[in-house]
């Protein structure tokens, strides 16, 4: 009698479908003496192994035992050969009398297989909710988070523990919290299927637009066992329409007076700029040549600069066009640490005269964004300039930082200083609004419209260093709309 531990799970021929008429499971009996010799077999165990214990009454039974005299009673899952090479689970129990110790067997293959099958149907299904083009999450019948699949875990930037202590509730709009938990509740005690649509915020704190359908399970009484909730992203859709609302709203003549005046205050702000050092370059080419020895070599230089300073004055008109034409954005792939090195480059004698120690983290693995180098160029100059300005008054050690990194379809960067901080995060996003000088208050309404096109999100947090942290995302190269891209 050969015996084994089992390792797969193809289904076994049981004992039972071979030896028991009735249908029933049979506990089958051996007797063996202190020399683990079978003394006695019951008469049904003889077909189930390959030999007859009737015709070989002293045949050994160590396969059973434990060492003699060690325990009284054990028992364990075995595999046994039966007649013909055929195997089966058993489950043996041995209990001892003196010398004397009987084993109880039971043929247990069917339980066994309905187990392995459940556990495998499990894997199957957890496999299918792992694939599935959603974010997909169960709940207990009493609300609690019991599974979420990957793309829950990282579209919220949560863990499943914190899922589950509050993370989840943590992750709804404030403005539909409420209102979305009562109905939940009431659903629930409905024990029916039900669909909402809702925001969740994304790990870079933006909120997107979901449609939630919910599914019960249900045992054979009727009772919900389990919540299947799957979320579908349904943000561009709502997106769409609210800009079509808006497109429609704006047709109104207050919206196209505000429109304008925006479009004169960037078009004030932008091009001022190279209008100034295109006066100052003509003033030195009138000076070279209305000196009594005209130097033509110079003049000739300022006229070159001129040249250049109206040429990039009408790059930036051109584009201020087709940001608020909202022509659609040519997105090219982009290289986010390239443009970083460049406006770093390009601000580098204002941070030595500033004193400034300047900390770039940009990994080496940084995929590409889809974008528009000047325009995200333009954004970054922007962020960097106004952190630059921040700490110009401040006494603490100035730094600024500049990171970059991966999250999950876009790329993060954030810019942190050590300046004077912001005292109201909504208002400075505000057309117009400035606390400097000769501050325009274009900069950040400007980058935040350019990120938007972008299909990313622009938003600024006081930093722990008492400073601020501007931080946008801009989407992977690849994961954006086929139909705007140029490779
Ligand atoms: P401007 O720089 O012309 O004022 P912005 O739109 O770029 O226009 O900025 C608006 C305002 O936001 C600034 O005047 C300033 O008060 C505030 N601000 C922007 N960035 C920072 C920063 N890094 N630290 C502190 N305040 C900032």
């Amino acid at each position: 009698m050969n015996m084994r531990r089992r390792s797969n799970i193809t289904r076994p021929q049981t004992a039972k479908a071979l030896h028991s008429p009735t249908g029933m499971q049979p506990d089958y009996i051996i007797t063996v003496n202190a020399e683990k010799l079978i003394r006695f077999a019951d008469p049904a165990i003889t077909g189930m192994f390959d030999f007859s214990v009737q015709e070989r009454p002293g045949t050994s039974s160590s396969f059973f035992l434990t060492e003699p005299g060690k325990e009284q009673r054990s028992t364990g899952d075995l595999i046994a050969y039966r007649k013909g090479g055929v195997d089966f689970d058993m489950e043996a129990t041995r209990s001892q009398f003196g010398a004397k110790t009987t084993i109880f067997i039971r043929d247990i293959g069917d339980r066994k297989y309905a187990q392995e099958m459940l556990s495998s149907n499990e894997e199957n299904l957890r496999l299918t909710l792992e694939t599935i083009p959603g974010l997909v999450y169960t709940q207990s019948p009493s609300g609690e988070i019991e599974y979420a699949n990957r793309r829950v875990t990282e579209f919220l930037g949560k863990t499943l523990m914190e899922l589950r202590c509050g993370g989840w509730i943590d992750a709804l709009h404030p403005d539909e919290k409420d209102s979305i938990l009562r109905s939940t509740i009431e659903n629930f005690s409905l024990g029916q299927p039900y669909t909402m649509e809702y925001r969740c915020r994304r790990f870079d704190k933006a909120y997107r637009w979901f449609h939630i359908s919910v599914q019960p399970l249900k045992n054979d009484r009727g009772e919900v066992i389990r919540w299947y909730s799957l979320l579908t992203d349904i943000h561009d859709r709502r997106d769409a329409e609210d800009s079509l609302r808006r497109t429609q709203s704006k047709l109104s003549q207050a919206a196209q007076v505000a429109t304008v005046t925006e479009l004169a205050a960037a078009i004030v702000h932008e091009i001022s700029q190279p209008l100034s050092a295109m006066i100052t370059n003509g003033q030195v080419c009138l000076h070279w040549l209305s000196a009594s020895q005209p130097d033509l070599v110079e003049a000739r230089d300022a006229v070159e600069r001129l040249v250049q300073d109206g040429k990039d004055a009408r790059e930036i008109i051109k584009g201020l066009r087709n940001l608020f034409k909202r022509s659609p954005l040519q997105k090219y792939p982009l290289d986010l640490k390239q443009i970083v090195n460049e406006v770093m480059a390009l601000v580098h004698c204002r941070t030595e005269k500033e004193h400034i120690a300047v900390d770039l983290q940009l990994p080496r693995s940084l995929p590409k964004v889809a974008g528009d180098r000047i325009q995200i160029q333009q954004v970054l100059m922007n962020l960097v300039s106004n952190a630059i300005e921040a700490m110009q008054t401040t006494d603490s050690p100035r730094k600024l930082s500049i990171r970059a990194f991966q999250q999950e379809e876009m790329v993060l960067t954030e810019i942190e200083d050590h300046g004077i901080g912001v005292p109201d995060f909504d208002r400075i996003f505000d057309t117009l609004f400035t606390t400097k000088e000769s501050g325009m208050g274009m900069g950040l309404p400007v980058c935040r419209s350019i990120i938007e096109a972008h299909e990313g999100r622009l938003w600024g947090a006081p930093s722990s260093s008492g400073g601020a942290v501007f931080s946008f995302t801009v989407p992977l190269f690849g994961s954006v709309h086929a139909g705007t891209i140029f490779a």
